[in-house]
């Protein structure tokens, strides 16, 4: 039976947001149909040993989207319900966010169908490494650059790049990113993704003249991007986070909720839910909280027709791939509502990513700082960028910001003479 949730198609709606931008920049007809689908995919079967002595047969996926402006780049994402139209999704916008914060890379994605939280340490290491020996022969630093996603972990990408490493008979930690700083790893990767979409809102602040110290704002989502957000907003700005939620559910405080014991909560009972000293909510009444910053970092299809009239943040802050549908898109731009659309928002993991290529080709290591300022270069012109293109086009900034990726995309497949 079709649950909405299964209705909801993330490709799809991928491939309307680009028609609607091809429309206005009057993209060539091919050049348009080429940029609808990915260049290249590969399905793979993987036999996994479990530790009962079993076989068990995983399903996973690697798509190639598009790699005109270089090699191409995106994570790796372990869930139940990841399907193909996601993983081409998700490479999709990887494609549109390497362009926006104009980086020489393409997009890609991965994916494997699990519940990483149902496996052993051990069978999560033998699942990545079958993942790898089927994957690796289209990967490599000059040809596709998985990274971490929602459940893969610089742990994983450790036992990846070993793998690889077997497979080419030398280390070429160039291949993978994300990885733990003794193999490889760049400082300040960690959480590059939250540190970008804080630049990001700190742009937007002194565009609108808000004063962010003390303002409230609610982060829907626990991982990496959503939980260093708590950090980081509180560390960078003094935001009062009233909310937070993870798979489980959510917790509100009106007084504010610190990260440090939040976190370390998290840490101990594998959810922030029953957090003492807040009250339990839903995802749903998190999204819908009177909160002046709303931090989306879950899944796809948090903000959508059925509860965009009730969105009350006037920053979005998309740490999530595609957690706004159009539909709400249009609700919430006719509200006044500010986007900072996903794959700008979130640009700086992928951004930090190629930091770490560039250092792991040239073997030598940058201190911290560096990637800090570097990262605030590449993120403040991106946004500048979109906003500017958002104001001089008159269109919402997710228009705006693929306005800007796509026609970068679409003059090196001109250039390269492929349409
Ligand atoms: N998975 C992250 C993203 O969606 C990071 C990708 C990368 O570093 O390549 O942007």
């Amino acid at each position: 039976m079709d649950t909405p949730q299964k209705a909801f198609n993330p490709f799809a709606m991928a491939q309307r947001q680009l028609d609607e931008a091809a429309a206005l920049l009057q993209l060539d007809p091919a050049v348009h149909e080429l940029l609808r689908w990915p260049l290249r995919e590969l399905h793979v079967t993987l036999p996994v040993k479990m530790d009962d002595g079993s076989t068990k047969i995983f399903h996973g996926y690697r798509v190639q989207y598009n790699d005109a402006r270089g090699p191409n780049k995106g994570g790796i994402r372990y869930h139940s319900a990841e399907t193909i139209d996601t993983v081409r999704a998700l490479a999709a916008w990887m494609t549109w966010k390497t362009a926006v914060v104009d980086i020489p890379l393409g997009g890609g994605k991965g994916g494997i169908v699990c519940d990483p939280k149902t496996l052993s340490p051990g069978e999560l290491e033998r699942l990545s490494r079958a993942y790898i020996r089927q994957v690796g022969r289209m990967l490599g630093l000059e040809k596709d650059v998985p990274a971490p996603d929602v459940y893969t972990t610089p742990q994983i990408m450790a036992w990846m790049a070993d793998e690889y490493a077997f497979m080419q008979g030398y280390n070429e930690f160039g291949m993978i990113t994300g990885k733990p700083l003794a193999l490889g790893g760049s400082a300040g990767r960690g959480d590059a993704t939250a540190r970008g979409g804080m630049i990001c809102l700190r742009e937007a602040a002194r565009e609108l003249q808000v004063e962010l110290k003390g303002a409230t704002a609610a982060i829907q989502g626990y991982g990496n991007a959503g939980s260093l957000a708590h950090k980081l907003g509180r560390e960078l700005f003094g935001l009062k986070i009233v909310a937070v939620s993870d798979s489980r559910g959510g917790i509100h405080n009106p007084e504010g909720l610190d990260y440090e014991p939040v976190a370390a909560h998290k840490a101990r009972t594998g959810s922030v839910i029953d957090f003492p000293g807040a009250r339990n909510i839903t995802n749903e009444e998190l999204l819908e909280l009177d909160v002046l910053i709303l931090v989306p970092a879950a899944l796809e299809n948090a903000i959508n027709a059925d509860n965009a009239g009730q969105i009350r943040g006037k920053f979005i802050v998309e740490l999530a791939n595609g957690p706004t549908t159009p539909e709400a898109d249009r609700v919430l731009h006719e509200k006044g509502a500010y986007v900072i659309p996903d794959f700008l928002c979130n640009a700086g993991g992928v951004t930090v990513s190629y930091f770490e290529m560039v250092q792991n080709a040239y073997n030598y290591y940058w201190e911290e700082e560096v990637v800090h300022t570097r990262l605030d270069q590449k993120m403040t012109t991106a946004f500048r960028t979109v906003h500017a293109m958002a104001q001089q086009k008159k269109v919402h900034n997710r228009l705006a910001a693929y306005l800007v990726a796509v026609n970068r995309v679409a003059e090196a497949v001109r250039l390269r003479g492929w349409a």
